[in-house]
């Protein structure tokens, strides 16, 4: 061992849910070395001082600890990954422990992997008997996997010599010795306890193992439980329904669509099953999550035909700045009715009335006010029309009644027929005089 290199390792079982944990790789790491493990600490800790002399992380006590269990979601965790990859050449490090849902679960991971060590005999046997080393699953650190989902053997943690609880590794790195006594850990087959049924939470576990194993769950999307609450509370508020203890009896605490803080991994991995979910989906897309979680829960309420969906608050926010938005425009062909209004935002007028009736009205005397300004202005540009030459020329040949002069006035502006008979009378008056555009009006028709 040179002070700058160390052996190139990568874990056992990449890709599948059997990869190694992250202190098994260390101890294998020693016995490659010919070091004992407090050996390999000191060295790596005098290595990264060296390579790294701004950097203190060396400095704490997790590359002091003697024999590491760390395959959690610690700092250390980190730390000591990194530098252990770093030295091993390894950049897969973190998929040995379960540093990738960090973000999602509760941040003193309290819980989530056993103190100590939990091991198959059966997986111990056999490869001492085909002579392949023998190495700690990763899933074996999780409490809720009890038996081995190989074997379905329990695992075992204590000792048979001595029955001391393996809260380390052997000191030398010896997978299948004692860290007290140092004799072998293989128990008797005649003393494995099988369980032919999976415990709970085992099928998530193992799918989620092999999800952080292969690299597809490299990180957690952030809070990813608070996710998924809002977004299937935003499901169910449509129709009225809310998360309840009553609805999801989660143990000890209830449900609760305001809780802030994340869940520990136990309490995750309860409440994914009660909603039907797999933790992987939850960790990886929560939003997803939330829509398939939906479905299992529309389809459960069998909810009558002909009921309707309520809208959703945040519509009576949106119609408010909307008719407002409108109110502030003065062009009429800008301005929508107040049905297009409603049709646009995907409900009734009766609905903008219910809860904007003031602002409605008031709209509707913009509206009205603007229209008839738009109006006042046609009028006002045909009389000019009429009045610089077709008016002359009544009666004529070309213009033979007043509805060929309003015809004139829509053919040369574009205007509405309603308007340019308005616009007639008023240039009449305005080239006659009152009495006369009268009699004259009356002999047309
Ligand atoms: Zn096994
Ligand atoms: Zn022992």
């Amino acid at each position: 061992m040179t002070m700058t290199e160390y052996f190139p390792l990568s874990p056992i079982g990449v890709g599948n849910w059997e990869i190694e944990a992250f202190g098994s790789f260390y101890c294998r790491m020693a016995r490659a070395h010919s070091v004992s493990i407090y050996v390999l600490t000191t060295h790596l800790r005098t290595w990264w001082r060296q390579k790294h002399p701004d950097d203190d992380s060396a400095k704490k006590n997790v590359t002091n600890a003697m024999n590491p269990m760390l395959r959690s979601i610690g700092p250390n965790v980190a730390t000591f990954t990194n530098i252990v990859g770093d030295a091993t050449g390894c950049t897969i490090l973190e998929r040995t422990t379960l540093l990738s849902l960090r973000p999602a679960i509760s941040q003193n991971g309290h819980a989530l992997v056993r103190k100590g060590r939990a091991w198959c005999p059966a997986c111990m046997a056999e490869s001492m008997e085909s002579k392949s080393p023998f190495y700690d699953r990763l899933i074996w650190a999780i409490p809720a996997i009890k038996n081995c989902p190989a074997h379905k053997v329990a695992l075992e943690s204590k000792c048979p010599q001595c029955g001391y609880s393996q809260a380390h590794y052997h000191h030398l790195g010896h997978m299948e010795l004692c860290c007290v006594c140092k004799r072998p850990l293989l128990s008797e087959p005649s003393r494995w306890e099988v369980a032919f049924h999976p415990a709970p939470y085992e099928k998530e576990c193992i799918r989620l193992v092999k999800q952080i194993s292969a690299g597809d769950l490299t990180s957690a999307v952030d809070d990813a439980y608070g996710v998924f609450i809002k977004d299937f509370a935003d499901y169910l508020s449509p129709i009225g329904l809310k998360i309840s203890r009553h609805t999801y009896r989660a143990p000890r605490r209830p449900q609760n669509a305001r809780e802030v803080t994340r869940p520990r991994f136990m309490t995750l991995l309860r409440r994914c099953v009660a909603f039907g979910i797999d933790p992987s989906d939850l960790f990886l897309d929560p939003v997803g999550a939330a829509k398939s979680a939906c479905l299992l829960e529309f389809a459960r309420l069998d909810l009558p035909a002909d009921i309707k969906p309520r809208k959703s608050v945040e519509l009576v926010g949106l119609a408010l700045d909307r008719l407002q938005s409108e109110l502030s425009k003065s062009d009429y062909d800008q301005l929508p009715s107040l049905t297009e209004i409603a049709h646009q935002l995907g409900v009734s007028k009766g609905f903008l009335n219910y809860h904007h009736g003031d602002l409605c009205a008031k709209y509707a005397r913009h509206r009205t006010g603007c229209r008839n300004k738009k109006a006042g202005a046609e009028i006002e540009r045909s009389t000019h029309f009429l009045l610089s030459g077709p008016i002359a020329q009544y009666p004529s040949g070309k213009f033979p009644s007043l509805d060929h002069l309003a015809e004139a006035a829509v053919q040369e502006l574009g205007v509405g027929v309603r308007i340019a008979r308005i616009a007639v009378g008023v240039a009449l008056k305005k080239q006659f005089g009152r009495r006369e555009a009268t009699r004259r009006r009356k002999a047309s028709i």
